[in-house]
């Protein structure tokens, strides 16, 4: 079966249309007629090999949603017709102590929806059944695809870590971050955002934000009064900031937690001996993707988006790297 799709053909190119032949189907996968694809910034770090993992033509995209379309044999969670989403990941081993104990995301033979097979930026695509979570009735598939990917990286650690009574800091309001605001308020946590762009200012309040901390214009009196007040610092942007200085920022015992794909740290040990942690953590199982959207439905969360018909996927990417996206770009088929 041929498959439309939209590929980038070398490091950091734009990308063009492309044409690839399907596998065929295994008993244990479902093959799913793409209607919607977020895009994450991990797509962007794919088409520049920033990760040194990528092959070309390389099809990015793994925020999908779909209609099942056709069942493998062995397949018994899901029927032909129904809406399922598809992350970060497609398949795992099955039998690894991390697939036996529903931390599927730790398999070492992880199959990743869009490194080394085609991804989302197409009109099909074909995943183990059990990386396909239904989608619940009411929530529509344009602001429910973000919740693949960006959704549950950021659901996975606020729901390890966060309770309604800690004050937790967001850094970076992009896809991942605007979503952490929405599922922080749901949780009924205190949220500052720290932002490079201020005019994010209004809709980060609108979104649950009590306060909003524009980083450039930071000073040494705000640096002062933001000493050892959070509980939980989490990080979405992939650049180097001053760690050490979010580090001052938490109490003891707190959190800086990382999700965003880039960057390096460097600590002096005596700042983290308040009993800080530092962590950090990628996408969520299939039972906790299950349990996220369950969550978004019940409390009315939504990315909020920017469709594009697929075709005009290279203008949703420019827009992506210039950091004018509000807050995800979404595509869709005409
Ligand atoms: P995004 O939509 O581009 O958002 C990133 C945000 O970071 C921007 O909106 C901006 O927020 C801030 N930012 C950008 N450039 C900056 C700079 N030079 N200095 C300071 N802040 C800057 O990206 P995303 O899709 O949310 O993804 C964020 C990161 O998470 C990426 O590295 C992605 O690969 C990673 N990720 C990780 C996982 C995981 O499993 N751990 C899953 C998905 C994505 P402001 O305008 O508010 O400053
Ligand atoms: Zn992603």
């Amino acid at each position: 079966m041929k498959v439309s799709a939209y590929a980038s053909f070398q490091e950091k190119s734009e990308l063009e249309p492309y044409e690839f032949e399907l596998k065929p189907l295994q008993d244990h996968e479902v093959l799913v007629k793409i209607t919607h694809c977020g895009i994450c910034h991990s797509d962007v770090h794919l088409i520049d090999n920033d990760w040194k993992i990528s092959s070309y033509p390389l099809v990015p995209g793994h925020e999908i949603i779909g209609i099942v379309e056709k069942t493998g044999k062995n397949v018994k969670n899901l029927k032909i017709g129904m809406r399922v989403g598809i992350g970060w990941q497609a398949g795992s081993c099955g039998h690894c102590e991390y697939c036996l104990m529903g931390q599927e995301q730790f398999c070492e033979k992880h199959i990743a929806t869009c490194v080394g097979r085609p991804g989302g930026f197409a009109t099909y695509t074909v995943v183990e059944s059990k990386f396909a979570i239904p989608i619940p009735e009411d929530l529509p598939s344009d602001t429910t695809a973000p919740l693949l990917c960006g959704g549950i990286t950021v659901y996975n650690p606020l729901r390890n870590f966060a309770h309604p009574s800690i004050k937790i800091g967001v850094i970076g309001m992009g896809g991942l971050g605007h979503l952490a605001i929405e599922f922080a308020s749901a949780f009924g946590c205190e949220i500052i955002v720290f932002s490079t762009t201020k005019e994010k200012e209004r809709e980060a309040k609108e979104l649950g934000a009590h306060h909003f901390v524009y980083l450039p214009e930071l000073t040494k009196k705000e640096i002062r009064l933001l000493k050892r007040s959070f509980d939980m610092i989490l990080s979405t942007v992939f650049v180097d900031l001053d760690w050490n200085m979010f580090l001052s920022f938490l109490k003891p015992n707190g959190r800086l937690h990382f999700v965003g794909a880039g960057g390096t740290l460097n600590i002096p040990i005596p700042n983290i001996l308040e009993n800080l942690h530092i962590s950090g953590s990628i996408i969520g199982s299939p039972s906790l993707i299950k349990e996220m959207l369950e969550f978004a439905r019940r409390h009315k969360i939504k990315a909020k988006i920017e469709t594009f018909p697929l075709e005009e996927v290279n203008q949703a990417i420019r827009k992506l790297r210039n950091n004018t996206i509000r807050y995800r770009a979404v595509l869709f088929h005409k």
